[in-house]
C-alpha cells in the first residue's frame, strides 16, 4: 500500500486528564486515577486514528508530561528536586532542566502500561516514540559524567533497554525524537549517529529518527524566521543518516523552508514527510495533502513514502487536531488514487 499514514507521535491530551493546550501540562488527576486516565485517553487517541484512518497508530503520548521528561523521570541518577534554568537547544530558550547527579539506571519499565494497553487494543501497526540520546542530554545538566557524549551514550544504553522491551511487548515501530539534530549538525556524523545506533542495537522491528524544527510555539517561530528562506541545514546530516542503520527518517515537508530536493540525500529510507503543519490551526485540504506528496514524489521514491504530521501535536487544540488527522486520511486516500 502507498503513503501509509502516521504521526510524529503526541496529541492533545483531553481536559479532564491534563491541562489543555500546553506544551508542559500539569494533570488534572492523581494516584490511581491518574494512571488511569492516561489509558483511558491513550484509547481515544488510538481510536481517533484508527477512524481517520491512519494505519500505523500511536498511543499520542498520553501517559507523559512531555516528551523528553516521560523518559527522563524513569531514570535514577537525576534530580528533580533542584532543577536549574539552562539554555537549551543551542540557547533557543531557557528551560528549568533536572540535573545528573550520579550513574544513569533505569527504574523500571518507563513506557510498558501505555504500550501494552494499545497493543490490546489496535490491530493496526503500533509505533512508540522515545526521545534520542542527544536531544535527552541537551535538556539535562550534568553534574556526573563531565562529558556531554559520555552522558549520551548512557541514556543510549537506558533507551536500548525499554526500546527491546517496547519490541517484545509487540511495538511494530520505534521512534527516536532527535530535534537536536538540526542543532549540533557537526556533532550528528560525529557521535549522534552513533548513540542512535546503541540505542537501536538488538531491534528487529522498525525504527525511526525524528528531526525537526520543532512545536509552533513563539520561541521555535522566531527562530525559525531567523534562518533566511532556505533552510539548509539537513544538507549536513542527511548523508549521514543514509549510511546509518536507522530505518525510517522523518521531517516536516508542508509549508517548511526545508528544499525538498535535500531528501534525495536520504537514499534507501523510508521518508516520514510531513503533509500536516502543526504550527497553524488552518486544517489541511486533501489536495494540499496530494501536492506536498507528489512535490515529495520527486526525490523520494514513492514506495519510500509515509505520510506523516510535521512535528507532535500536543500543544494544539483538540479539535483542530482531530481535523487535521481526518485531513490526513483523506488526504493519502486521495493521493492512493492519484499516484496508483
Ligand atoms: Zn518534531
Amino acid at each position: 500500500m502507498l503513503f501509509p499514514a502516521t504521526i510524529a507521535g503526541s496529541l492533545p491530551k483531553p481536559s479532564w486528564l491534563a491541562e489543555p493546550d500546553r506544551l508542559w501540562p500539569q494533570w488534572r488527576l492523581q494516584g490511581a486515577d491518574l494512571a488511569q486516565g492516561k489509558l483511558d485517553a491513550t484509547l481515544v487517541a488510538i481510536k481517533l486514528q484508527e477512524d481517520a484512518g491512519l494505519d500505523i497508530v500511536c498511543d499520542g503520548e498520553q501517559s507523559r508530561q512531555h516528551f523528553v521528561h516521560g523518559f527522563v523521570e524513569f531514570v535514577d541518577g537525576i534530580d528533580f528536586a533542584h532543577k536549574v534554568e539552562m539554555g537549551i537547544r543551542g540557547d533557543r530558550y531557557k528551560a528549568m532542566v533536572p540535573v545528573v547527579r550520579g550513574a544513569l539506571k533505569l527504574k523500571g519499565r518507563v513506557h510498558q502500561a501505555e504500550a501494552r494497553f494499545a497493543r490490546a487494543h489496535t490491530q493496526r501497526k503500533l509505533k512508540m516514540t522515545l526521545p534520542g540520546p542527544m536531544t535527552i542530554s541537551d535538556t539535562v545538566a550534568d553534574e556526573h559524567y563531565g562529558d556531554k557524549v559520555k552522558m549520551a551514550f548512557a541514556f543510549a544504553d537506558l533507551l536500548n533497554q525499554e526500546a527491546r522491551a517496547l519490541e517484545a511487548d509487540g511495538v511494530d515501530v520505534i521512534q527516536f525524537d532527535e530535534p537536536a539534530f538540526n542543532v549540533f549538525m557537526s556533532e550528528v556524523p560525529s557521535w549522534g549517529i552513533e548513540a542512535l545506533h546503541r540505542a537501536i542495537e538488538g531491534l528487529t522491528c522498525t525504527t525511526a529518527v525524528h528531526i525537526c524544527y520543532g512545536y509552533g510555539i513563539k520561541a521555535n517561530i522566531d527562530w525559525k524566521n531567523s534562518l533566511g528562506n532556505e533552510w539548509k541545514q539537513y544538507e549536513e546530516i542527511f548523508p549521514a543518516l543514509a549510511r546509518s542503520r536507522i530505518g525510517q527518517v522523518s521531517i516536516e515537508a508542508i509549508n517548511s523552508r526545508v528544499p525538498l530536493k535535500l531528501m534525495s540525500l536520504l537514499e534507501g529510507k523510508d521518508v516520514l514527510i510531513g503533509v500536516i503543519d502543526v504550527a497553524t490551526d488552518t486544517v489541511e485540504t486533501p489536495e494540499q495533502i496530494v501536492q506536498v506528496i507528489g512535490e515529495v514524489m520527486k526525490f523520494v521514491p514513492k514506495e519510500r513514502i509515509v505520510a506523516c504530521t510535521n512535528c507532535g501535536m500536543a500543544p494544539m487544540h483538540r479539535d483542530v487536531a482531530n481535523a487535521k488527522l481526518v485531513a490526513l486520511g483523506q488526504g493519502v486516500a486521495l493521493a492512493r488514487k492519484k499516484f496508483a
